[in-house]
């Protein structure tokens, strides 16, 4: 009898390993939408499909794209359940989505957890103005094409994970304040010759769910195929989606000239 147990035992045993599959790692469920404004030359795909290639190389996302046109602007409740992070990108048709498309999306993020990262002139977008219940404008903008120098003041963010300061050859400049809640933390600083110095990557909790802006990013630029940028993103998703954690103490490091000027950018009159 006791040998029959043993043996009894050991069958269960072998046969449980045999039969408890390894766990495959589930992938992050990244939707990238884009209302596809954006200029062909530089995105023939948008940046959402930009960033849709670059992100599905990695094999910790699965993505899919969406956009505007789309039956229920590419966000049904069923395409919001199965994202667990939402990319944003709009420019000029901010007023065209729904506010019931920005209520499902706001619901989806603070009530379930998803995840939203909000790129460049989405700061004035519906989603983000009603998540974080704020302006989102800044004090300028101005499309000068001139270098930004991206900083990293917060390293052991995992945002800031791989990323070293880097330039950005050309960009848009947009100048402080920028009307949102205090963030909980700033990734990225920006500077430029002007003197502006931004807070350029910053997030909040909000509720159950994550959210990023992304400051950078102007689409007339092709700066979401700058590696760095493609990281920071992949990065950001990882944070947001909840793969990834801050620290309990992050760190503040001191980087790059103080800023000079304030305020609006007034570019010289030529
Ligand atoms: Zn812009």
């Amino acid at each position: 009898m006791k040998k029959l147990s043993l043996t009894l035992l050991t069958l269960l045993l072998v046969g449980g390993i045999a039969y408890a599959k390894p766990k495959k790692a589930q992938k992050l469920r990244v939707l990238l939408w884009s209302e596809q404004t954006e200029p062909r030359n530089i995105y023939p795909s948008g940046i959402s499909g930009a960033l849709a290639e670059a992100l599905g190389k990695q094999k910790e996302f699965e993505c899919k794209t969406a956009q505007l046109s789309d039956p229920e602007q590419g966000l049904s409740e069923a395409a919001l359940r199965n994202t667990d992070v939402l990319i944003w990108f709009g420019h000029k048709k901010h007023s065209d989505v729904t506010d019931e498309t920005v209520s499902r999306v706001v619901r989806h993020i603070r009530e379930r957890g998803m995840g939203f990262i909000a790129l460049h002139s989405a700061h004035f977008s519906k989603p983000l103005k009603a998540a974080l219940k704020a302006t989102g404008s800044w004090s300028s903008y101005v499309n000068f094409g001139k270098p930004e120098q991206m900083w990293v003041v917060a390293p052991n963010h995992p945002i800031a994970k791989g990323l070293k300061d880097f330039t950005i050859p050309q960009t848009e400049i947009y100048t402080e304040p920028f009307d949102v809640p205090q963030p909980e933390a700033v990734i990225f600083e920006g500077t430029w010759e002007t003197g502006h110095r931004n807070r350029e990557v910053m997030v909040w909790t909000l509720d159950k769910g994550r959210f990023v802006y992304v400051r950078p990013g102007h689409e007339e630029y092709p700066i979401f195929f700058m590696p760095q940028m493609q990281r920071l993103i992949a990065n950001a998703a990882l944070w947001a989606g909840k793969r990834t954690h801050a620290p309990a103490k992050l760190e503040r490091r001191e980087v790059g000239p103080k800023a000079t000027a304030s305020g609006p950018y007034r570019p010289p009159k030529t």
